[in-house]
């Protein structure tokens, strides 16, 4: 689970990370309040949205009075932003927030992530920051410091020594950002986190060190220990379509082509993306209906997949073992009684109780496209799209 920057600060500043002042708003006249609560003369207007790359696209402005702070407030709440980290369809502006303009002396990046091949949280900072990680690492690789954490020492002050003098910071400052390298790890720590990430960290102009932009992800599979970090979920950051289908225990994943993919199992899934492709076609999504999946569990998953309106096709590929051939074709049988079905369903199932599954399906008279192995579903899937194309 993804939250916003503000949300993201507030944490943070609470393990003792330097931040600016701010205030959240939910409407121009509250962002422009909000300048004269925090006091000074220049204050930083920010759409509040689930990606980074917001400043590249007019998310972010330095205002100097209440009234260009209401203007720019203005021209976000409601707009859809669409980043680098975005789909083409991005993200909706419904909160702003308002901070005090820092003076940037300079702009450093610092993450913690987890690292999957040495199995622990990995440090990553850079003096150059302000741009992507992953930008970063293509144009200077050679500017990326790593580090990893022993998960039984935590991270030891002589570590986060080295980091910040890496980064080039003076003695003064080393102090300043061990606290702030060892505030972020503890946050990732006790909150589960699976990334925080502060970029730009920057030293201002009087030389201290502070976060000017805050992002963290959570552990979905923690968050049943964290009640005040499920608070700060919002839905209107999310993909509808997954994340109605997390809730009710299927895993979905929306991407770009035209076939709706209905599975059991991620290897599976690989497979059957890989078959398409090989055939010539796109997968618009996959679902993963799980294991002993019910007719009923079958017929959400129909729902699911049909709500996304690129899906012009739907290949169900099971490989039954504790799933049941039967009850998956009867649950195909169900989605056309109750679902409005008007594209072409392809159904594989292979393994337990095969033969009734296929009975199931050819006595129900439906229009169902039926295969014996996943190649043949897969050029069955693509072949209707092109048909459908030429016609
Ligand atoms: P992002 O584009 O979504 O990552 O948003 P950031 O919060 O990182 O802001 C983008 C850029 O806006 C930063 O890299 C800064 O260059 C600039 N910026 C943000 N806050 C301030 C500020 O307080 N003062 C100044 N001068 N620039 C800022
Ligand atoms: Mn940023």
């Amino acid at each position: 689970m993804d939250i916003h920057e503000y949300q993201a600060k507030e944490i943070l500043a609470r393990f003792g990370v330097p931040v600016p002042r701010g205030g959240l708003a939910y409407s121009p006249e509250q962002a422009a309040y909000r300048s004269s609560e925090i006091g000074g003369d220049r204050w930083v207007v920010k759409a509040q949205i689930h990606s980074g790359g917001r400043g590249e696209v007019g998310g972010v402005k330095v205002c100097a009075s209440d009234s260009e702070i209401r203007d720019f407030a203005s021209t976000l709440f409601g707009r859809r932003l669409v980043t680098k980290q975005t789909d083409e369809r991005g993200k909706l502006v419904g909160r702003v927030y308002v901070e005090q303009a820092a003076d940037i002396d300079q702009e450093m990046y610092l993450g913690f992530v987890l690292d999957r091949t040495s199995e622990r949280v990995m440090v990553v900072a850079s003096a150059e920051g302000g741009m992507e990680i992953e930008e970063l690492s293509e144009s200077h690789p050679e500017a990326i410091l790593r580090m990893t954490i022993d998960p039984a020492a935590g991270f030891i002050d002589y570590q986060a020594r080295e980091l910040a003098f890496g980064l080039g910071l003076d003695a003064g400052q080393v102090a300043e950002a061990v606290k702030i390298f060892k505030a972020c790890y503890r946050a990732f720590r006790d909150y589960d986190a699976t990334m925080v990430e502060i970029n730009p960290l920057i030293v201002t102009g009087a030389g201290k060190l502070m976060a000017l932009d805050a992002k963290m992800s959570f552990d979905n599979n923690a968050l049943y220990r964290h009640q005040e970090i499920s608070e700060l979920r919002d839905m209107s950051q999310e993909d509808p379509i997954e994340a109605g289908a997390a809730d009710r225990g299927l895993a979905y994943v929306s991407l770009s082509g035209n076939i709706g993919c209905m599975i059991n199992g991620a290897g599976l899934a690989m497979a059957t993306m890989d078959m398409i492709k090989l055939a010539g076609g796109e997968p618009a999504n996959f679902l993963d209906i799980g294991g002993g999946a019910s007719p009923d569990r079958v017929l959400t998953a129909f729902r699911t997949v049909l709500a996304d309106p690129k899906v012009e096709a739907i290949l169900v590929n099971i490989f039954a073992g504790i799933n049941r051939c039967d009850w998956v074709a009867e649950g195909v049988v169900q989605a056309y009684g109750k679902l409005d079905i008007e594209i072409p369903v392809i159904v594989r199932l292979s393994g337990t109780n095969e033969a009734q599954g296929k009975k199931i399906l050819a006595e129900s008279n439906l229009p169902i496209l039926t295969a014996d192995t996943l190649a043949e579903a897969a050029r069955i899937a693509v072949e209707t799209m092109k048909g459908k194309a030429a016609a």
